[in-house]
């Protein structure tokens, strides 16, 4: 099911046709495939994150799985992340009591915009389900400041459209927000398309024309690689 990955429920402005730009369209061509990320959002570079995670301590074993799957970002980017038990940080996390295999997430330093009391990223309640490192690493990407790799633009995944609009209720919107092209916008930065990308869906051929469908990459694409390295650069090392 489409509608059963992971999800941002609330993260999304509403699409903004005037703001139409080709930002990346002027820069060489690449065969690399990266992410789309959204500058205004990035946090400053090299700075440390701090992460709270409710009514747990440090040494949990939930901690250190969410740890675990977070630190995938860590080698490419310039960022630390600064673990905290409690609930004040720069990013609090709630478990999902819900559901075992969604997540959602604040983009990027949006998180500093929410009401303290409230969490900004929230991760499944089992972290021994197949998916928890995935789900993890993913509402993580958008901690960091990435978008839906399914929604950029040059996707083309020809959604069957009659199908979506008849997903019941406020199910519809969300999976609009979530799964729907973003606008060409200045506000977005358009690298190329990445089908592997951990930002992904697994898109289902039942919600879709022609067959397309697209499964969920369990770890972090070159594209999301290239990404994390251009949106928060190590210094390079002195040659010595
Ligand atoms: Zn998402």
């Amino acid at each position: 099911m489409i509608v059963t990955s992971s999800q941002s429920a609330f993260l999304y402005n509403s699409p903004s046709a005037s703001n139409e730009d080709s930002a990346d369209k002027a820069q060489p061509l690449s065969r690399s495939r990266r992410n789309i990320g959204e500058p205004a959002r990035y946090w400053p570079q090299n700075s440390t994150i701090k992460i709270a995670i409710y009514e747990c301590d440090k040494d949990d074993e939930y901690v250190l799985a969410v740890k675990k799957a977070a630190s995938e970002w860590l080698p490419h980017i310039n960022l630390k992340f600064e673990f905290v038990s409690g609930n004040e940080g720069d990013v609090r996390i709630a478990q999902n009591p819900s559901n075992d295999s969604e997540g959602n997430s604040a983009v990027g330093t949006q998180a500093l915009d929410k009401n303290p009391a409230y969490p900004t990223m929230e991760l499944p309640w089992d972290h021994k389900h197949p998916r928890f490192a995935y789900i993890v690493m993913h509402e993580f990407g958008h901690m960091l400041g990435a978008h839906h790799a399914h929604q950029h633009p040059d996707a083309d995944i020809p959604w069957d459209m009659e199908k979506i609009k008849r997903i019941p209720g406020s199910n519809k919107q969300e999976a609009e927000r979530n799964l729907l092209p973003l606008p060409r916008s200045s506000k977005y930065h358009f690298m190329p398309y990445d089908g592997e990308s951990v930002m992904h869906y697994e898109i289902d051929s039942a919600f879709t024309h022609r067959g397309w469908a697209q499964s969920e990459s369990w770890a972090l694409s070159d594209g999301d690689i290239a990404w994390a390295k251009k949106t928060y650069p190590k210094a390079i090392s002195a040659i010595s």
